[in-house]
Order: structure tokens, then C-alpha cells, then sequence
């Protein structure tokens, strides 16, 4: 049976693969290890292997198992990549190093607040609903331009790059290249986006962070 640890060097193959292929710099693209649904005993030999930069979904879920990872590993970069509710903005704050879902002026503004309090100064994505998918969180492409500028001059976050997850059934390279172009003309720098079944392609696209979990962990029980 595979390991974590031996998927874990597979998927930095791949990545310094990627980056080869598409002519980005080695090491360019970060790895952002997605957690989720995953114990801190199967999180532990993937830091042990040396990952340090890892994603979570829910805020409730990270605060139960990174507080102990924490005091056991030096440098450990936290990111949430899931939807954020405004009353879990001062524990978001707390236990995240990174917000990738930055996605109405409410979040942002209770984000501002608590980074205030707490003397801190998360970088943070706004997430893009590139498919326009109603059930889907994030900012229409349309909207976006107007959004950064308020979440960085009238709120004052410290907006860093756009997120997108593409259409489930949709070829993804459209959604990366939607993505890309909106963040060039807002200036921004750092593209989040592509996953387990598509990181490659994102990196083809410009990807500055891939959010990799089920290649990693394995698959994930949700029961
Ligand atoms: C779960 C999740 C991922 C990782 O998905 P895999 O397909 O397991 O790689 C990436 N991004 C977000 C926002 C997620 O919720």
C-alpha cells in the first residue's frame, strides 16, 4: 500500500514536473497540502516528511487538531481555503496564516476587524466564481474588479491574489485563464488554483499555489 508520505514526493514530482514543462521557475508553484476530513496522526508523517504548508476547510476542524501540530512542528503556513461565516472570523484569524476566500464585504470587513485586535495581517485571495455557479461562493467575474478595490483601499485587507474552483464538469483551463486575466489587471501577483485532478494544467495557467488533498491523503470518508 502507498503511503501519504510516498504520494506526498509523487505530487512534488509532478509540480517540479509542471513547472519544467511550462517554463516556470523550479520551485515556483507552492503546495498547499490539503487536509481535511484528515487526523492529526495522518498529518503528522507528512510534516515529519518535511510539508509545511497545509489547507483546511473549517475553522472548528483546524482549531481541533493544528494547536498540537503547532507545538510539535516549527513553521507550519495554515490556510483556509473553505467558506468563512463572519461570526468565526476572530478563530479564523487565530489559527490561520493565510485566507484564500475573501468573498462579500461583510467577511471582509469582520476579517479586517479581528486582524486589528489581534495585531495581525493575514494575507488573503478574494475567491472568484469563474463558472458562475449559483451554488457556488465567490465573486462574480464581472464584480471582481470593484471588490479588490474595496477589500484593499476602503477595507484595508491585505489582498495578495484571486482563488477559483472551476466548474466540476467543465475543462478547468478556461476557469485557470479567466483567473489569471483578472488578476493581472487588478495587480495582483499570487493565483490559487488547480487541485488534485487538474494542479498540472493550473500550472501551465500560472498557478502561484496549488491546493492538493485527495493525492496526498488519499481519499476522503466523509462519514
Ligand atoms: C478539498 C479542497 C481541495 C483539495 O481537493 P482534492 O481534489 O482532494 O485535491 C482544494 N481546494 C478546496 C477549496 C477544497 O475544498
Amino acid at each position: 500500500m502507498t503511503s501519504a508520505t510516498d504520494r506526498l514526493e509523487k505530487v512534488k514530482a509532478d509540480l517540479r514536473g509542471a513547472e519544467a514543462e511550462f517554463n516556470r521557475d523550479d520551485e515556483s508553484v507552492e503546495l498547499i497540502a490539503v487536509s481535511k476530513t484528515f487526523e492529526a496522526d495522518d498529518i503528522r508523517p507528512v510534516l515529519l516528511a518535511g510539508q509545511r504548508i497545509f489547507g483546511e476547510n473549517r475553522v472548528q476542524e483546524a482549531m481541533g487538531k493544528w494547536p498540537g501540530l503547532r507545538q510539535a512542528f516549527d513553521e507550519i503556513e495554515l490556510h483556509l481555503i473553505g467558506p468563512l461565516q463572519s461570526n468565526k472570523a476572530k478563530e479564523a484569524v487565530a489559527t490561520f496564516d493565510v485566507i484564500h476566500t475573501v468573498d462579500r464585504p461583510k467577511i471582509a470587513k469582520a476579517l479586517k476587524a479581528e486582524m486589528d485586535r489581534q495585531s495581525r495581517n493575514l494575507p488573503c485571495f478574494i475567491q472568484v466564481n469563474t463558472g458562475e455557479e449559483p451554488q457556488k461562493a465567490g465573486i462574480a467575474p464581472k464584480d471582481v474588479d470593484a471588490f479588490v478595490k474595496e477589500c484593499s483601499e476602503v477595507v484595508g485587507l491585505n489582498i495578495v491574489g484571486l482563488m477559483c474552483i472551476p466548474p466540476v464538469e467543465e475543462a478547468p483551463g478556461e476557469h485557470f485563464a479567466l483567473l489569471e486575466k483578472i488578476a493581472k489587471r487588478n495587480g495582483l501577483g499570487l493565483l490559487s488554483m488547480g487541485m488534485s485532478s487538474d494542479y498540472p494544467i493550473a500550472v501551465a495557467f500560472g498557478a502561484t499555489h496549488v491546493r492538493v488533498g485527495s493525492a496526498i491523503f488519499g481519499a476522503r470518508d466523509y462519514t
